[in-house]
């Protein structure tokens, strides 16, 4: 058993496999917690110029040279596109937070990830949030609780904000928790899915929307993604874009990064994505443009069927399920069952309809006939020939 010093892996599952071979045992004696940091300086500005390697080598030197430490404060360091570079001698006491360092016999595991994670800095996405998460969760399935330098107290106070004011350490532990949660294929880092066209039953499909999706953008993060496309991905170009496309008090926060990545790829994408109203952030005006039930109970089916959990119609919530659709997943099981709710639509009221929306009786007269659809809301539409508003459950 021996820790090897500037051992770079590319990922996390690597990473994880070496480590658990050589040091799952010690970690399971030896391992207190888990810390987590950010490095604030350097960050992601500094890349492609320096690659993660040699980051973590000038911190050493640092650390080294500057502070008088014996090695690299940190046992690894996570860099921006989710590569590990070993540090410390995991069976060494890691410089990580003052008070809390441990014995030689029971002390932390530290991992810096490289970046600024403070508000309106960089965001933490990608490979990166995937290798800390996968991280984190190893440390945590061991029975090690997962611990943000921030809640290390000195003095009953917070002795910085690290590993940075933009990530919350609930929605950062959910992802640590939920072992199903696949980070390939999660709201934090969507993948298109090219080969699914939309389906819906409005007989309009356009047979090359699915030749059309930028394929080899799945994994990118926003930042890179943006790059690849020639953007401004500096924050303040991000936070004015959020703002156009309807995400509020934008900070950088993975799932805001998540739903601004859905609406460029998308805009980016306007074959693909020339069904329905591709403008609105509102989920309950697409899934109407395209003539799909935006009732809650269907949002709520729809979003079980594209892998949102506990769906309670949050503004996030609904950010998610408008791109998942937008970006080709299949809204076909839930219009199947329903009347399409579009404008010049024609509908049917139910025999078994008993008022209409405005609650005055529906007089037996009109059931059962055929109408227009002149407007549409979320739970009614009004119907041309008779000049009023029919809930949708009352239509066929
Ligand atoms: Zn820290």
């Amino acid at each position: 058993m021996s820790w090897v010093k500037d051992k770079v892996f590319t990922n996390a599952d690597e990473f994880l496999n070496w480590l658990d071979s050589k040091f799952g045992d010690y970690i399971g004696k030896h391992i207190s917690e888990n810390h987590v940091h950010h490095t604030w300086k350097p960050n992601h500005s500094n890349y492609p110029k320096y690659t993660t390697l040699q980051l973590h080598k000038n911190m050493r030197n640092f650390h080294v040279g500057t502070n008088g430490w014996d090695d690299i404060a940190q046992n690894i360091t996570i860099g921006k596109d989710g590569d590990i570079v070993t540090g410390r001698d995991i069976r060494i006491i890691p410089i990580s937070a003052k008070g809390y360092n441990g014995s030689t016999s029971w002390h932390p595991f530290a991992y810096e990830m490289i970046g600024n994670f403070d508000k309106g800095n960089d965001s933490f996405e990608g490979k990166q949030l995937e290798s800390a998460i996968k991280i984190s969760r190893y440390f945590h399935k061991k029975g090690k609780p997962v611990k943000f330098h921030r809640e290390l107290l000195i003095n009953g106070k917070q002795p910085k904000t690290c590993p940075g004011t933009g990530i919350d350490k609930n929605w950062f532990m959910g992802l640590v928790k939920d072992s199903k949660y696949d980070i390939g294929k999660s709201p934090s880092n969507p993948t298109p899915a090219p080969s699914v066209k939309p389906e819906t039953n409005t007989g309009t499909n356009s047979s090359s929307s699915s030749n059309k999706a930028p394929q080899a953008t799945g994994s990118l993060g926003l930042v890179d993604w943006m790059k690849s496309k020639g953007m401004d991905s500096s924050f303040n170009n991000r936070s004015k874009l959020a703002t156009k496309y309807g995400i509020k008090n934008y900070q950088g926060k993975a799932d805001q990064n998540t739903a601004l990545l859905g609406f460029l790829q998308n805009d980016n994408n306007k074959p693909a994505a020339s069904k329905g109203d591709m403008k609105t952030t509102s989920i309950v005006d697409y899934l109407n443009s395209i003539g799909v039930n935006s009732s809650f109970s269907n949002r709520k089916k729809l979003a079980q069927q594209n892998g949102i959990k506990n769906y309670s119609g949050t503004p996030q919530q609904n950010l998610t399920l408008l791109n998942k659709l937008r970006n080709g997943n299949s809204t076909k099981t839930a219009t199947n069952k329903t009347p399409v709710f579009k404008v010049n639509a024609k509908v049917k009221i139910k025999s078994s309809a008993k008022k209409y929306a405005t609650g005055q009786n529906i007089p037996s007269s009109v059931k059962g006939k055929t109408y227009t659809i002149q407007q549409v809301k979320s739970d009614r539409v009004l119907l041309k020939e008779i000049y009023s508003w029919v809930k949708k459950n009352d239509l066929a």
